[in-house]
Parts: structure tokens; sequence; C-alpha cells
């Protein structure tokens, strides 16, 4: 499996901040939807399985990584977007570039339409393996306990891990690696969209689900689960223009492209997390979760 790159970016606002570069996986743009892909076709070439049914909006970086896979390796790919998410992106072009069947519907009629359409592809003879939106489930909780062990191992002690919290379970991921390694870093997702406390809760069940054996407490797990919401503005996809200085300062300063929806979102977050707690002198991580391609959706706007 690829390992990534942290890259050491000195002093920033008073603390000394790290970058770890899951945006240069090398496959498609990266991602952590990339890291999460492999693993679900990991999973998918030890079962009987010959296509793919996944969920996602036109911007989706999960589905563009695994129409890429499908592409390559020839196996045909089913994507159910929702039609109040399916204006032309960066990301749609590439998921018909790889000649993916793109199936649009109204929000409601998602989940029954990847259940009739699984249910079709069985009927005609095919072995459909079904990946939820965003790479959720254990399998993507895994790839991100895969990630925190590349972090222990970095050799520097991080005060705080940051990043843009979705879905779940790259959160998940890297608390349940923190928790199985007795790690003490504060691990803090910044949302992207969802409120709490039902963000939270989802990051929570991701944990839950992957620990089963109940190892570790409740109590530990949810003194652990930091689910900050205060920099969603108005919601998903949308930003307030400090997310375009942060974008505009991490570009200059660093030669970082970073996109409003997810990674610039999450770092402008970050930094005004950093100044409203007054953190100061401490190694901070921001965890660079790629959508590459969302930043030039960005440039286009
Ligand atoms: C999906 C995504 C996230 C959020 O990851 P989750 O595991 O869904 O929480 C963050 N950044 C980028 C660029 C993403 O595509």
């Amino acid at each position: 499996m690829y390992k990534t790159i942290i890259q050491d970016l000195g002093i920033y606002q008073g603390n000394h901040l790290y970058l770890k570069r899951e945006d240069l996986l090398p496959f498609s743009f990266g991602g952590n939807k990339a890291r999460k892909a492999f693993l679900f076709f990991e999973d998918f070439d030890k079962g009987d399985y010959d296509c793919i049914v996944t969920y996602g909006s036109s911007s989706s970086n999960h589905c563009r990584i695994v129409a890429n896979i499908c592409a390559q390796r020839n196996i045909e790919c089913y994507i159910i977007g929702p039609e109040e998410a399916s204006e032309e992106t960066a990301n749609s072009k590439m998921m018909n570039l790889f000649g993916a069947e793109i199936i649009i519907v109204p929000v409601t009629e998602v989940s029954t339409t990847i259940e009739n359409k699984i249910n079709k592809l069985r009927r005609e003879g095919k072995k459909p393996y079904f990946i939820p939106g965003g790479g959720h489930g254990n399998i993507g909780t895994q790839a991100y306990v895969d990630c925190y062990n590349e972090i222990q191992n970095y050799g520097v002690k991080f005060d705080y891990i940051f990043f843009a919290s979705g879905t779940g379970t790259t959160h998940a991921g890297l608390i349940v690696g923190k928790l199985l390694c007795g790690g003490d870093e504060n691990i803090i997702g910044i949302s992207i969209a969802r409120r709490n406390p039902r963000g939270r809760q989802v990051v929570i069940d991701s944990i839950k689900e992957y620990l089963n054996n109940n190892v570790i407490s409740d109590d530990i797990i949810n003194a652990n689960t930091i689910f900050v919401d205060e920099y969603i503005g108005d919601g998903y996809a949308q930003y307030v223009t400090s997310v375009e200085k942060s974008i505009n300062d991490v570009l200059i300063k660093f030669g970082i492209p970073l996109d409003p929806t997810y990674t610039g979102k999450a770092f402008d977050g970050m930094v005004n997390f950093i100044k409203a707690n007054n953190i100061k002198n401490k190694n901070i991580l921001f965890i660079h979760t790629g959508g590459i391609p969302l930043f030039f959706d960005f440039l286009n706007k």
C-alpha cells in the first residue's frame, strides 16, 4: 500500500505546521477517497464480483476515483447521483470520460434506485459489488487507521491533528488508530457540512461498528470524538470569504492547492479554531484529504 509524505511547513501563525499530503496518493489526483478505494477494491478482488455500484454527487471525489479504477480494470461502473447536486464539474467530466453509467434521480429516490439497480444487475447474471457513498463503512475506517499508523511512525509528536470531516470514516479511522495504540494527539474534525449532534454521532457509530467487540469504553470513545461544526458556513459547497483567503494564502505561501468544499474550509476552520482557543507553540498536523479537481472548479467560478 502507498504511504504519503508529511511536509514540514515551518511556523505558521505561532505554531509548527505540518501537512500530510494525502492529495499526493498516486492515483487519480489522490485524496482520502483513493486511500479508501484501494481497500474496497482489495475486498472486491477477494469475492466473486464483476461490476461496481456506488453513490455520490457530480462533485464526488469518491466517484471519480472509483470510476477511474473501474476503467483501468475494465469493470462496469454504475453511479447513482442526486439530481439536486448534478451540475457539471471537473469530477463529473472525468466520470464520463471513464465510461461510468451515471443514473441521476431525486435525492429521495437514491436508496431505492441503488437497490433496484443491484437487483436488476443480478437478474442479468452480473455480480455487483456495492461501495457506500464516500467509501463509508469499516473498510473506509480501516484506511484511516492505516493513515494514523503512518502519522505515529513519522517521529514528531503532534499535539493536534486537523482535517475535513464529512461522511465520518476518515475521522473514525484516525480516532480508532489513536485509541488502539494509546496515542495522545487531539484529533479534531472540522465539519464541512453536518451539524452536531448528528455529525458527531455518525463518527461515533463508525468507531463502534469498527471496534465491534467493545474493547474500548463508550466514555473513552465519546471523550475522544471532537467534531467541530462552527465553520460550515451555509452548508455543503457553501463557504465564507475567509475560506477564499485561506486558499490563496496556502497556495501562495506553500504552493499547495486547497478547495472551498473540503480542505480549504477545514484549513480556514483550523486557523479560526487555533485563534479562538489561543493555541500556541504546538505541533499541528493538517491532513490534506485531496479534492484537487474541486480546486479547478473553484478557479472556473
Ligand atoms: C470526502 C472528503 C472528505 C471527508 O472525508 P470523510 O471520510 O467522508 O469524512 C474530506 N476531504 C475531501 C477532499 C473529500 O473528498
